[in-house]
């Protein structure tokens, strides 16, 4: 058979991006569809397993494959085409939301769905179906999306969209990687007038409350965001702040000219004009333990008491806060961290988050950083969406607390089935198939394996997450 001599590069140590799981693989970096099918080749040939890699920006072990090789995808990463009058854009999957919101925003237009940071590319994007802060109203990034083209491990070319091969259109976005590799994609991008929001800060006493804000705002937003205090107790459980966004309509920003310049989009370089941003995460270090966290979330809700004012903020800015500060994560070094997010029917999110953040507390194990977002259903085939709201929750994992962290987590597990809830394979790290089992119905993990098997039948796609949560 051809390509069997492929040159296999020499293993490497890849870590997830909480850096809690690792994998030491050989990584191949292809840049065509042809590299990508020889590699698929070359695994079908020597019974080889490969898992494709994007960003590597999934928290847990979705890009690894500790087994097999590793297919990184970022060399793939051209914009192919550019549609002025429709905003269709067409990319290669190895293109980043980075590349894509630089690359049009002074053409006068903005993703239409993008998440807390702009790394991500759009291969891994739809393999796990990301959200924004404006999933209530626009749905996951797979509605934005009208055709890619999807090379088989058997080496077949297939076109999907909502009208051809919908089957698979439907089950490869949110598929984990697991059918096959997405190669170029057209996804059409939001007009915007102003490369500024308008944004309202509004501190909330409790999670209900949050949750009333949203039901009640929720028609007339285009983003909303929470953030929660999780250190808080007693009468305060659950307090926050919530940041409500709105483009800003033509005619109403005298400046619009101006502030949709990339220049003026970009993230500041220092802080308070002084300290460069990538010096932050060292001063950020000494808060990087219960009580200086603890003290940084009371200082963010009372800041939020304080600066109640409404302001205009530009896209990038409110959209991928978390890139302000370059290699934050590494504040929990030496150890990691993990992200929970649950995902709840909104009638019984609020009393579901409240017993979490409790047990949490309870445990001695606090989230760092918890953020509330509303949802809609949607109709992929392992979608995580669902008509209620999340709250995603950032865990430190040292060698000391690992245990009694996964125990935490296999107990909220129950309070989210009980409670008809789910979870999200971008940002999971401890889920098991006893699980899996109950937040998918039997037919949904059928099909799923139906579809692999018809796509892929040697079952040569297989990540570390994949063999967790199925296979083990
Ligand atoms: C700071 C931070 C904030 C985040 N905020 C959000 C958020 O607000 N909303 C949200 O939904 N998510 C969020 N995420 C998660 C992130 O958007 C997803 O994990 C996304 O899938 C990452 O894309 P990636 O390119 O880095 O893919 P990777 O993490 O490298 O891979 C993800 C999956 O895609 C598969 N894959 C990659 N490329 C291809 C391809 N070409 N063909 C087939 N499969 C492929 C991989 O096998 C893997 O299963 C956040 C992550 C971080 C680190």
């Amino acid at each position: 058979m051809e390509n069997q001599n492929l040159t296999v590069p020499a293993a490497e140590k890849v870590l997830s991006w909480g850096m809690t799981h690792s994998a030491t693989s050989p990584v191949f970096t292809p840049s065509s569809a042809e590299e990508v099918k020889k590699i698929f080749q070359y695994a079908q040939t020597h019974n080889k397993k490969i898992v494709f890699r994007g960003g590597g920006c999934s928290y847990g072990d979705a890009s690894l494959q500790s087994d097999g090789f590793i297919v990184d995808m970022s060399l793939y990463n051209k914009i192919i085409d550019w549609n002025q009058i429709t905003g269709v854009i067409r990319v290669q999957s190895g293109v980043t939301i980075k590349q894509i919101w630089e690359f049009i925003i002074e053409k006068g237009f903005w993703p239409p769905v993008v998440s807390g940071t702009m790394m991500p590319t759009i291969g891994g994007a739809l393999s796990m179906n990301i959200h924004g802060k404006n999933n209530f109203k626009v749905g996951t990034i797979g509605e934005h999306v009208l055709e890619f083209t999807f090379l088989t491990p058997e080496g077949e070319i297939l076109t999907c969209s909502k009208n051809s091969n919908e089957e698979l259109f439907y089950s490869a976005i949110s598929g984990m990687g697991m059918l096959g590799c997405f190669l170029e994609v057209s996804i059409k991008m939001k007009k915007i007038y102003s490369g500024k929001l308008d944004v309202i800060p509004v501190p909330t006493k409790s999670l209900q409350e949050m949750a009333d804000y949203f039901e009640a705002n929720y028609q007339t937003s285009d983003y909303l965001v929470g953030w929660v205090d999780a250190f808080a107790g007693g009468s305060s459980l659950g307090r926050g702040l919530i940041h409500k966004a709105d483009y800003i309509p033509e005619g109403k920003d005298p400046d619009f000219k101006n502030n949709i310049k990339l220049e003026n989009q970009n993230l500041p370089t220092r802080f308070f004009g002084l300290i460069p941003k990538s010096w932050m995460w060292i001063l950020m270090f000494p808060f990087s333990n219960h009580l200086g966290m603890k003290l940084v979330n009371f200082a963010k809700y009372l800041s939020g008491l304080i600066l109640t004012k409404p302001y205009q903020q530009g896209h990038a800015e409110y959209a991928f806060l978390l890139d302000y500060v370059p290699n934050w994560k590494f504040i929990y070094k030496p150890g990691s961290m993990i992200q929970y997010q649950v995902f709840l029917p909104k009638e019984t999110a609020i009393d579901s988050m409240n017993e979490i953040l409790k047990l949490c507390q309870k445990r001695g194990l606090v989230s760092f950083l918890a953020v509330f977002k509303k949802h809609k259903p949607d109709n992929y085939l392992l979608t995580h969406s669902l008509d209620g709201y999340s709250m995603a929750m950032d865990f430190p994992v040292t060698r000391r607390n690992k245990k009694a962290l996964w125990d935490l987590a296999y107990e909220m597990d129950e309070i989210v089935i009980k409670a008809g809830g789910r979870f999200y394979f971008a940002k999971d790290s401890t889920l098991r198939p006893i699980v899996a089992e109950k937040i998918f119905s039997k037919e949904t993990i059928e099909k799923f394996k139906s579809l692999k098997k018809k796509y892929d039948p040697k079952q040569i796609l297989e990540s570390d997450l994949y063999k967790r949560v199925f296979l083990s």
